[in-house]
């Protein structure tokens, strides 16, 4: 079927088939981060510009060349999202969901949105899944943090997990690293890359950043930061490796990553999956121990990260692929006429509305998939359908004088009649999820 419109360049529609298995990786990671204490926090899709430019950074790509900015009707410049961290601290200090707890937890999913160059597996929407801790600022938060990270990843089967771990110090010491790296590149300026010579002047350390490959050289042989940590940083990002290794966690020390956002201090990290190339960090996060006071709040520690779900769902491969399941049931109408009764049943047989314990019992044991022929096909041609799309059973409309049969699909034997809706209802929900008949059900 043509059409005259697209998905806009870099986004990309997602399809039943490929539905089911997000929605799979989203419950399992809901249920991962609940199991940590972790509570959801939706934000709009779209902020005021300036919170994003004074957290990711002026300097930085995201904000230089990414952003989705607009003035609305009154002038007002909004960006839409390029990530969470911000917009959740937003929430945190507007809302005060610390409530004086000396510890918050809070998490994020949802779309973000950057201006990339569209390429295999980056889109300019893209969806995240995020947690930030808020308020500890010493190292057992930031093993915590990983733990969840590679738990999450863990928990879809990811294997080949790499920690790569590093630290970026603080406001003590940074500066002097800053000045050390600006030196080193501005004495190999030649090689570097168009971007990179503006980087030197406006943000040096995104050099280390840089793909290009002719900047490579000259980012292999820059100073190393963790040469430059103060005592308290070192002390700190020693103290994480302590607990990491106490969790078992595996990481590399990888004095190169700085990741993309200017908010980061001390501990950053990424974890790459084998199963993905080099450039495929499945997601990554750090700490921001600054962002809460920026934003006018108090002195609060923070560490938090993301993961990309189009990565992580790549990564996953096939494992997750699975066609939808069919419906349990089709009400078959046996005479033209009869479409609205099979509505009427198919209504009582999904068990909503009415007795509303009985539905959200039903809710939890995956209540009745009903399905109605709305094609007008004739009684045989519903029956085709009905094993086409897979129906467990087919009922019938109108009933007998005795009650309403029953065909098992899967066995294609008849069944025994069921007298009212109900009966039929609780012998068909016991039948399809394999449980016990329930008493008095078969006549
Ligand atoms: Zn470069
Ligand atoms: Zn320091």
């Amino acid at each position: 079927m043509g059409s005259k419109f697209q998905a806009p360049r870099g986004t990309r529609d997602i399809l039943p088939g490929e539905s089911e298995r997000w929605e799979g990786l989203e419950a399992r990671t809901r249920d991962i981060l609940s199991r940590y204490g972790y509570r959801e926090v939706r934000t709009p899709l779209f902020e005021a510009t300036d919170l994003f430019v004074r957290s990711v950074g002026e300097a930085t790509d995201i904000v230089q060349k990414e952003l989705y900015t607009f003035e609305d009707r009154k002038g007002r410049s909004l960006t839409l999202r390029p990530e969470g961290t911000a917009p959740l601290v937003r929430a945190y200090l507007e809302h005060s969901l610390g409530h004086g707890d000396p510890v918050t937890r809070l998490s994020y999913i949802g779309p973000m949105f950057r201006y990339e160059r569209p390429q295999a597996g980056r889109f300019r929407q893209f969806w995240q899944i995020g947690a930030e801790l808020l308020g500890p600022g010493a190292p057992p938060a930031d093993a915590e943090m990983i733990d969840l990270f590679v738990s999450i990843l863990e928990g879809i089967g990811l294997s080949g997990i790499t920690v790569l771990l590093n630290s970026l110090g603080d406001a003590t010491c940074r500066p002097a690293y800053r000045e050390r790296i600006r030196e080193h590149f501005a004495s190999r300026e030649g090689e570097l890359c168009g971007d990179c010579k503006e980087r030197l002047r406006t943000n040096p350390l995104r050099i280390l950043d840089c793909k290009v490959p002719s900047c490579q050289p000259a980012i292999a042989s820059a100073p190393s930061v963790l040469d430059s940590l103060c005592d308290p940083c070192r002390e700190h990002f020693q103290g994480v490796q302590a607990a990491l290794d106490a969790l078992g966690i595996r990481y590399e020390i990888a004095p190169r990553l700085v990741r993309g956002l200017d908010y980061y201090t001390r501990t950053v990290f990424e974890v790459h999956a084998a199963s993905l190339g080099a450039q495929n960090a499945v997601g990554g996060g750090g700490r921001y121990d600054q962002l809460v006071q920026e934003f006018g709040g108090p002195a609060t520690p923070a560490i938090g990260f993301s993961i990309g779900m189009e990565r992580r769902l790549r990564a996953a491969g096939d494992s997750e692929a699975g066609p939808g399941r069919g419906p349990d049931v089709c009400v078959v109408a046996l005479l033209p006429g009869a479409v609205v009764e099979a509505l009427t049943l198919a209504r009582t047989l999904r068990g909503i509305g009415g007795d509303a314990a009985q539905s959200a019992a039903d809710t939890a044991r995956g209540g009745l998939r009903v399905l109605v022929d709305l094609a007008g096909r004739s009684a045989s041609a519903q029956m085709k359908w009905a094993s086409k799309v897979g129906a467990r059973f087919a009922v019938f409309v109108p009933a007998e004088a005795d009650g309403y049969s029953v065909r098992d699909m899967e066995a294609g034997k008849d069944e025994p009649r069921q007298r009212t809706a109900e009966s039929l209802r609780a012998w068909l929900l016991a039948r399809a999820r394999r449980e016990p008949l329930p008493q008095g059900a078969v006549p």
